[in-house]
């Protein structure tokens, strides 16, 4: 711990170091984070942190397991890297052990981020259909409000205009919809009367842009980083019909709800649903080293590529996709996961975090709480009859008021400017139900502190 020299260390970041989405306003600045241990992380000043957010929704099984150093040091040691233009051993057992976890066969691409998994699921897509002989097969549909990755074809398929402004053009072909939000319907319904219209919307649009011209739908199965949009029953099964229906692809980004985050395995499991595709990162290594995969179905991908001579057409390759010492903590992690239980843990801990928010309800700027398994929305308005939001600026002083209060909680929204007004929770696994009432302790007395 580097005590009071700690403010030097901001003062190097801003000359040596840029950053996206940090500010460098009063309260706002950047955390110079030096250790964790558990759900806690301590920053250059010797302060200590609840966090609530799991990094960047990455560290689910938190900041302190000795198996996945282990497993990276022996990794390491042994074999440290080889590309997969050939193969090795730790990429080969991570893939067939993602195939178990995903419950049928599939086919796996290696990277290093979400915004590739993302990628390759796209070039995947308009391969196969181009294989099957449909080369005009090229347009992705994604949902307004989702975050997809901060590459030309990922951000193209991200629906938050904040993060696209001053990038643009970004790579064409890339179509939205509006998203399921039950708490904003875009289609005027309330849960009540909800006839699925924003599932039957993709239908519409899919016809509107000629359907033998899409070649795939991305979803999450609850959109995060856009606000925690829990869809309504039925949604991922209809949209999976409707792709079925018009020859498109199902790829489903489970780079945050995948690995435990939502009580299952995998969001799309906790909606019935088996997707073409799935995309993975963060939690896969608990963000202990970079990784990424793309899945696809076996019968799908055989029915591209199993001959030799089809095969010979993949041409994507990765320098570091499915690096040897990531793939052996991904599997230390999975091991981990299934020996300590934490699919379930995070499914009771969702459950205690989701009654403990319920008092929450009568504090006068919160709008609506919106939880699924491990992970929570709270969005913050000025008016609960109208659901104006409530301002960004409002948002982000109770983000600052919690962190005043030593825990780290995040914010996202619908990313337009003043949108940005749900306070979002995404705590690791291994956070005990005293410190999640805890979270949601200081949470209640940081929106007192704002009204
Ligand atoms: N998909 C989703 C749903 C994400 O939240 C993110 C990142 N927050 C990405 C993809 C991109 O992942 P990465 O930052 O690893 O490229």
């Amino acid at each position: 711990v580097l005590g009071a020299g700690a403010p030097a260390w901001l003062e190097k970041d801003r000359r040596y170091v840029w950053h996206g989405m940090v500010t460098y306003a009063a309260a706002q600045n950047p955390m110079a984070i030096v250790e964790g241990d558990g759900a806690w992380v301590v920053d250059a000043e010797g302060r200590r942190y609840l966090d609530a957010m799991s990094g960047l929704w990455c560290v689910n099984l938190g900041y302190s397991q000795p198996r996945l150093a282990e497993a990276a040091h022996r990794q390491l040691t042994t074999m440290p890297y080889y590309p997969l233009t050939n193969t090795h051993l730790p990429a080969i057992q991570l893939a067939e052990k993602l195939s178990d976890w995903l419950g049928a066969e599939y086919r796996v691409f290696f990277s290093n981020s979400g915004s590739e998994a993302n990628e390759v699921a796209f070039k995947i897509a308009r391969q196969y259909h181009a294989q099957r002989g449909e080369p005009n097969r090229w347009k992705i549909l994604s949902r307004y409000r989702a975050y997809h990755g901060n590459t030309m074809g990922a951000l193209a398929a991200s629906g938050q205009f904040e993060r696209k402004y001053r990038y643009e053009p970004l790579a064409p072909g890339f179509v939205h919809v509006p998203p399921p939000d039950c708490y904003r319907c875009p289609f005027g319904r309330t849960p009540s009367t909800c006839a699925l219209e924003c599932a039957a919307h993709i239908d519409d649009v899919m016809r509107w842009e000629f359907d033998d011209t899409i070649a795939a739908v991305i979803l999450e199965p609850v959109i995060t980083g856009g606000g925690v949009l829990v869809p309504p029953d039925g949604y991922l099964q209809k949209v999976k019909e409707i792709c079925h229906r018009h020859g498109a692809l199902m790829i489903v980004d489970e780079v945050i709800c995948g690995f435990g985050r939502t009580g299952a395995r995998f969001g799309h499991q906790r909606f019935g649903v088996q997707p073409d595709i799935v995309t993975m990162a963060k939690g896969i290594t608990s963000g202990y080293l970079p990784l990424a995969a793309t899945a696809v179905r076996a019968d799908l991908f055989d029915e591209a590529f199993a001959r030799d001579e089809d095969y010979a057409h993949l041409r994507h390759v990765n320098t570091f996709g499915g690096h040897p010492a990531a793939c052996a903590v991904a599997l230390a992690t999975l091991d981990i996961m299934e020996a300590e239980g934490f699919v379930d843990r995070a499914r009771h801990l969702g459950e205690v975090l989701a009654a403990e928010l319920q008092r929450l309800r009568g504090i006068q700027v919160v709008g609506d709480i919106r939880t699924f398994g491990l992970l929570a929305g709270i969005e913050l308005v000025e008016d609960r009859e109208t659901k104006a939001p409530a301002s960004a600026s409002l948002t982000a002083q109770v983000v600052s008021e919690c962190r005043k209060r030593g825990v780290i909680v995040g914010k996202t929204g619908d990313t337009t400017p003043g949108g940005n007004n749900v306070i979002t929770l995404c705590p690791p696994f291994v956070v005990s139900e005293e410190e999640l009432r805890h979270i949601v302790h200081v949470l209640e007395e940081a929106l007192q502190a704002v009204v």
